[in-house]
């Protein structure tokens, strides 16, 4: 059993993930796609895939706030941040099952650790300047990730859902995205 604690920015929301197996039941991602860039603010977003179930707020759940919208592709993103900083805490797609999207980021540092980027998604829309996480900058990500440059989703050892991505840069299928 490993705990893997995190919050938000201004540290009134603080959640734990409780999982058996980090490494098999935990998969973080790096999207390129436009909804990532706009929530996140950033380049991509990077999220850590996990059952539902693994996911239990322990201080501050009166301060979540839920975004909920179609982007575009006909199917509801969910979306929670915090009320009072406005840091995002996790999504999921309307196909996302039972599984949740936390930001990578709002882990603490030794959780981190635990959950490294095994993937990236949208590559197509990777901002020029931006190196791919098999760039020789991260060599413990790209030792085991084949060309990224090729596919629009790359996973190793997993099925990718095709799908399309809109003019605005947005994902056709938002269960892709995240899937
Ligand atoms: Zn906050
Ligand atoms: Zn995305």
């Amino acid at each position: 059993m490993t705990p893997l604690p995190g919050g938000c920015y201004c540290g009134l929301i603080k959640y734990t993930i409780t999982l058996e197996d980090p490494e098999s039941q935990a998969r973080t991602s790096i999207c390129h796609c436009g909804n990532c860039k706009k929530f996140t603010g950033g380049e991509h977003g990077i999220t850590t895939k996990i059952p539902k179930t693994a996911f239990r707020i322990t201080q501050g759940m009166e301060h979540v706030k839920i975004h909920e919208a179609d982007n575009g592709s006909g199917v509801l993103l969910h979306r929670e941040f915090c009320d009072t900083c406005g840091g995002p805490l996790l999504e999921y797609g309307a196909n996302a099952g039972d599984n949740i999207y936390v930001f990578y980021g709002t882990l603490e540092d030794h959780a981190r650790g635990q959950v490294e980027p095994k993937g990236e998604f949208f590559c197509k829309l990777r901002d020029p300047w931006m190196p791919s996480i098999e760039a020789p900058t991260c060599p413990n990500v790209g030792a085991f990730l084949p060309s990224l440059h090729a596919f629009d989703y790359v996973f190793l050892g997993e099925d990718i859902p095709s799908g399309d991505v809109l003019d605005n840069g947005y994902p056709r299928n938002v269960g892709s995205v995240s899937d």
